[in-house]
């Protein structure tokens, strides 16, 4: 079990109840069956309906929508010991913090009443589909419209990219209602997989975390009723997912920072066994030196980590502040499986070692999510408006 150096008093008895529940879940349910998930490029849909009935997905999701109504603590749990255990392959944190928050935020109580139950029990696996092939940091670029008729709208476009994108049953979809690049050009839609014209394109080939669907999604004339659009007017999709992008960048920064913890983990017990020279790994200086190193950025994340939590319990989360975040998390998880990948030597190369696979995993960590540069460029826009200067961020 992780060594917590930092009292975590923002999690009560209950919270600790709920971990070694996922863990146990993690333990039985996802741990014997991962190999196996990793070589299909996909997980079972069972692992998702359990997931479900063990209460897993959505929990914050309020108790008249199905959910348990728990607060979002319960949520980076969950984020919290997939990552640690380097369960790579369940999109939970995809389907419960980063697409079902848009209909639970932003949908009516009908789209709520009929979603939300379904996405707490699986019924429904869901994701949220904003990068095409010639738009991604730069969303205001994308081109599938939703062109307005008497019936509702005609989805035209493609997706790619898509997390969840194979197993997904229903998407929350970003698309133009209006010509240009304004920042109302645009809205979300909940669009169902199984619309005529909705096609799934080949689950993509990646260099980590192969047992995860990511997927390209086509759209090709596919009729929506009026009442799937997210919020009350057109054009409040980019204010929509400015939103929900701080609720993604803390939910990355949480998984992240446990994973980096998870690897470090299992390096420290790789490096108390591993001998060489007469003596084992750990003792070498440069060992107990490169490992105080990350346990100090694992400190440091922690201390940052929790209170961003803290503050999205008390709805004060700052949008800036989770770029911050999700950037500096993202690299130091970077520099972190590197330094422990080194301490495996060749072994540490291998597939089958976790520290490989974390290794390739951590690389896209720094690009999904927006990328690094456009972490770094909310936080300078940002800063920059409150003292006043004027630069060229276009
Ligand atoms: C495994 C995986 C899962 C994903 N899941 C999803 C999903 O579920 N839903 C979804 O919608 N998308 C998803 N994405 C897409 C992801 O969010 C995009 O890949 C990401 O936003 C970057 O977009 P891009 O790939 O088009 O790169 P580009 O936007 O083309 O960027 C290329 C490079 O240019 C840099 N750059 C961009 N703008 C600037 C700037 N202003 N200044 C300096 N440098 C800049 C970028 O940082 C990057 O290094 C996923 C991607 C992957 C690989």
């Amino acid at each position: 079990m992780y060594n917590d150096v930092l009292k975590r008093d923002l999690f009560t008895s209950d919270h600790n109840m709920f971990r070694d529940q996922v863990r146990r879940f993690i333990e039985t349910e996802i741990e014997p069956y991962h190999e196996a998930w990793d070589e299909n490029g996909v997980v079972s849909r069972e692992v998702w309906d359990k997931a479900g009935q063990s209460g897993l997905l959505c929990p914050t999701v309020p108790e008249e929508y199905g959910g348990p109504g728990a607060d979002y603590l319960y949520s980076a749990v969950v984020v919290e010991e997939l990552g640690r255990a380097g369960a790579s392959g369940p999109g939970f944190a995809v389907h419960s913090e980063m697409a079902a928050p848009y209909i639970m935020n932003f949908g009516s109580e009908e789209q709520k009443q009929e979603w939300l139950p379904k996405l707490v029990s699986a019924e429904a696996i869901t994701g949220i589909a904003m990068t095409e092939p010639g738009a991604g940091s730069d969303l205001r670029k994308m081109s599938t419209s939703a062109k307005k008729t008497n019936r509702g709208y005609v989805i035209n476009g493609q997706k790619v990219f898509i997390s969840n994108g194979q197993l997904g049953e229903v998407f929350v979809v970003a698309a133009k209602t209006k010509k240009g690049n304004s920042t109302d050009s645009m809205s979300l839609f909940i669009i169902e997989a199984d619309r005529e014209g909705f096609a799934k394109g080949k689950n993509l080939k990646k260099m980590g975390v192969p047992a995860q669907d990511t997927s390209e999604l086509f759209f090709d004339d596919v009729e929506i009723p009026h009442e799937n659009m997210l919020g009350e007017e057109e054009g409040q999709g980019f204010y929509q997912l400015m939103q929900g992008l701080a609720r993604e960048r803390l939910t990355i920064a949480v998984a992240c920072l446990a994973k980096a913890e998870g690897v470090f983990q299992n390096t420290i017990e790789y490096a108390s066994e591993r001998e060489m020279f007469n003596k084992k790994l750990v003792d070498f200086q440069n060992t107990q030196f490169k490992m105080a190193e990350v346990r100090t950025d694992l400190i440091v994340g922690r201390s940052l980590v929790d209170r961003l939590l803290a503050d999205y319990l008390n709805g004060e989360l700052n949008a800036d502040a989770a770029a911050a975040a999700k950037l500096w998390v993202t690299e130091m998880q970077g520099r972190t499986v590197d330094t422990c990948l080194q301490m495996f030597g060749g072994w540490g190369y291998m597939w089958e070692y976790p520290v490989a696979r974390a290794y390739a995993e951590a690389r896209i960590e720094r690009i999904a999510g927006g990328s690094s540069e456009i972490m770094k460029s909310i936080i300078c826009k940002s800063m920059f408006k409150e003292m006043g200067i004027k630069a060229d961020f276009s």
